[in-house]
Order: C-alpha cells, then structure tokens, then sequence
C-alpha cells in the first residue's frame, strides 16, 4: 500500500506545536544567515517526520508503514553527525587535538566476515588512521605519511579497498565503512525505518 500526497504537509488539529512542513526563513548577513546543511536536517528532523509519524502511527509502532523521502543532490544535503567517520579529520597517530570521537563501526574483510571495530581506546583516546587501518588488518606499520607528498595511486573504487600502495589517507578512504558513511539525516531517518534516496548530481 502507498499513499501519495498532493500539494502540501498539514496536519490539522494535532494538538502539537508542528503543523506543516515550511520553516520561516530570512536570508541574508544581518538575519537568519543562509540555509545550510543543518538547517534542512532539523527541518527534515523535527518538522517533516514528526509530521509523517502523525500521520501515520503505524511507522513507529509496527513499521508497516515506511516512507520514502526524495532529496535533490547538493552538498548542503550531506551534514554528517558529530560521530561521523570522515577521514581527513583523523591524525596518523592516536588522540589528537579537535580530532572528533568517531562513532563504533563494522567492515567486511576479502571473505566477506564481518568485523566489529571500536575506533577508541578503552579509556575514549579516539584512534589515529594507522591504528584503525592496522585493525583492519592491512599491512601499513611502515606507512606514517597522512597524504603530503603522496602520488594519489589508489582509485576510489571499492574494489580497491585493500589496496596500500598509496598513503594512509587515501588507504582509509577506500575503507568500506568510510566509504559508506551517510549524512546525519539519513542516519536518523533509517533509524527509524524510512527510506531516503538521493536524486543524481546533474
Ligand atoms: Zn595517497
């Protein structure tokens, strides 16, 4: 079963503080600033599917029902949460300044077992990319480069992920769990059982 809507969002006589979909916005320096990535994700957040989820109970209870959510391509879409596992934020070395706690992860080695990976130590030192790629069992205790001077060998092609011939950055970003790292709504919204799609770059 699948419902269509036409025209806009409205709830009516909810009782709650959410009614429709729109958010009041004024461009500019002096105002509300631009919308940016953060903004649609409490818009999507905290308007859209809180709407969606009155509408429709049986997408929280049960899960009959899912909805599919339908997101144009551009940057602004893809705000990552806190947690997020983004390479180029990560030192060589264990711990770091700014360097954020990464969220704990799973990958799949070449036949295919699946692995869990902390990405902190016990004591929450985040881990740095030589510690992370060695976990996943890859042979780069002779590599301490980050990227500079690097000849960017390696393809971004999943297929390449246990590739080292390049440095630890290029090596992590082949990383599948690294690779398949989703914006922070699309987190959110899987969690809670909807399906998000993205329409191709044009
Ligand atoms: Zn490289």
């Amino acid at each position: 079963m699948h419902h269509d809507f036409e025209g806009e969002l409205v709830l009516k006589d909810n009782g709650m503080d959410v009614k429709d979909a729109h958010v009041l916005f004024i461009y500019g320096k002096d105002k509300d600033s631009y919308w940016s990535g953060q903004h649609l994700c409490d818009q999507v957040l905290y308007h859209m599917l809180t709407m969606f989820q009155a509408l429709h109970p049986a997408s929280i209870d049960d899960r009959k029902v899912m909805g599919i959510w339908i997101f144009d391509n551009v940057t602004s879409h893809t705000v990552f949460a806190p947690s997020a596992l983004i390479e180029q934020l990560l030192n060589v070395n264990n711990s770091g300044v700014n360097v954020p706690k990464m969220q704990a992860t799973t990958w799949h080695n070449s036949e295919k077992v699946e692995h869990a990976q902390s990405l902190q130590w016990p004591d929450r030192v985040q881990k740095g990319m030589h510690t992370i790629l060695l976990e996943h069992g890859l042979p780069v205790e002779s590599k301490v480069r980050w990227y500079i001077l690097c000849n960017g060998s390696v393809k971004k092609d999943l297929d390449q992920y246990s590739h080292t011939d390049c440095c630890l950055l290029h090596i992590l970003e082949l990383q599948p769990d690294f690779v398949g790292q989703k914006s922070e709504f699309e987190e959110l919204l899987k969690a809670q059982g909807q399906c998000i799609m993205f329409l191709p770059n044009h």
